[in-house]
């Protein structure tokens, strides 16, 4: 190693699932959402003229941190924005993880948690989720350095009862507890309910998923406004502009499109529970998702030979060679004929297989 790689900071980055492009292909490996966005976003888009693109952004963000509070019921000093949830997560981990102690997730989840802990030097404990799949309140009831939790969990798709949340953060009140509810919209209850309750509780939100928007970047935080402000200070520490003058416009015009919004995320989950009951049919086990993704197994196929079978047909899913769930497939919800072609598929080659 050179003098200066020792200084270098040496992280393992978070793989992300791939972008294959071209016709024919099926894409149901990153959770996006099938249908376009909402049309008010692309005449927003067309109309962010060469002025707004010429000059930096707001760098507060206002248009879009007012039209999520007003649309959430929230005062605006409690609402904060970044690019995608990804992004607001980050500033999060910075800003709320410095207490030394270990902070704690789940053994199996959103495998973007240990990459920021280890980015930051943040120490971590994961607690493993039982045989079912099913987070252990008991796990995060214990002294720590400041806890994260999907909900519904990533890749599993379990949503844990708020009520269990609520345990959790209650018995916390010393450091920060944030619930990642980036796909909370397809069917979980929020834990933005209990904001007025704790202090100590940041949830975090994305247009990635259910405004089909992952392409813009926009993800957004609630919590009390000491927390808010918090988190404001790091990123006008790190970055002033993180949002841009098309990301604010499209995602201001994107929650003015309630109706359009409502209808897609009703015509996915219509999709999902159809789904659900096909590959029941076809032997798959899987829990009950509350997502936009179901994470199932086949008793007679191992995941990976059938990972690769639905890629030579141009269908890409999610495999994580991970030790517990390595015989598992995480399928996003595409559209009603994209399912169907999945199910076809996959209905003649367990058929062969037999
Ligand atoms: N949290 C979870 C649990 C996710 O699965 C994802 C999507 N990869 C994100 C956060 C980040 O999504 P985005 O940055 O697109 O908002």
């Amino acid at each position: 190693m050179t003098a200066w790689e020792e200084n270098v900071r040496k992280v393992t980055p978070y793989t992300p699932g791939e972008q294959p492009n071209g016709a024919g292909v099926i894409k149901l490996n990153t959770n996006e959402n099938p249908y376009p966005p909402a049309p008010a976003v692309l005449r927003a888009l067309q109309e962010v003229g060469a002025d707004s693109l010429r000059k930096y952004p707001d760098p507060s963000a206002s248009p879009l941190v007012e039209a999520l509070a007003g649309y959430y019921g929230l005062p605006k000093d409690q609402v904060f924005v970044g690019v995608g949830s990804d992004d607001v997560l980050a500033m999060s981990f910075l800003t709320f993880f410095n207490g030394g102690k270990p902070i704690l997730f789940p053994d199996i989840t959103y495998s973007f948690y240990d990459v920021w802990a280890g980015l930051y030097r943040i120490p971590y404990e994961c607690q493993p989720l039982d045989e079912d799949f099913n987070i252990r309140t008991a796990d995060y009831c214990r002294d720590c350095g400041g806890i994260v939790i999907p909900n519904p969990n990533a890749p599993t798709g379990v949503e844990k009862p708020l009520a269990e949340l609520e345990e959790i953060i209650q018995a916390n009140p010393g450091v920060i507890v944030i619930i990642d509810e980036a796909y909370i919209d397809f069917g979980g209850e929020s834990a933005r309910s209990l904001l007025p309750k704790y202090d100590n509780l940041l949830v975090v939100q994305t247009f990635s998923k259910s405004r089909s928007l992952a392409g813009i970047r926009i993800g957004y935080a609630f919590g009390n406004k000491r927390l808010i402000r918090y988190l404001n200070d790091v990123k006008y520490s790190f970055n002033s502009y993180t949002m841009s003058a098309a990301a604010l416009a499209v995602g201001t015009a994107a929650i003015k499109e309630d109706g359009y919004y409502k209808e897609t995320l009703h015509k996915v989950v219509r999709t999902r529970e159809r789904v659900k009951k096909e590959l029941s049919k076809l032997g798959f086990l899987f829990r009950d998702s509350q997502s936009n993704f179901i994470f199932a197994a086949h008793p007679k196929c191992p995941a990976k030979e059938l990972f690769e079978a639905l890629k030579k047909e141009n269908i890409y899913v999610r495999y994580f060679s991970k030790a517990r769930i390595d015989n598992y497939l995480r399928i996003s919800i595409g559209t009603d004929q994209e399912m169907d072609v999945l199910i076809r598929f996959l209905e003649g080659y367990l058929g062969k297989r037999d």
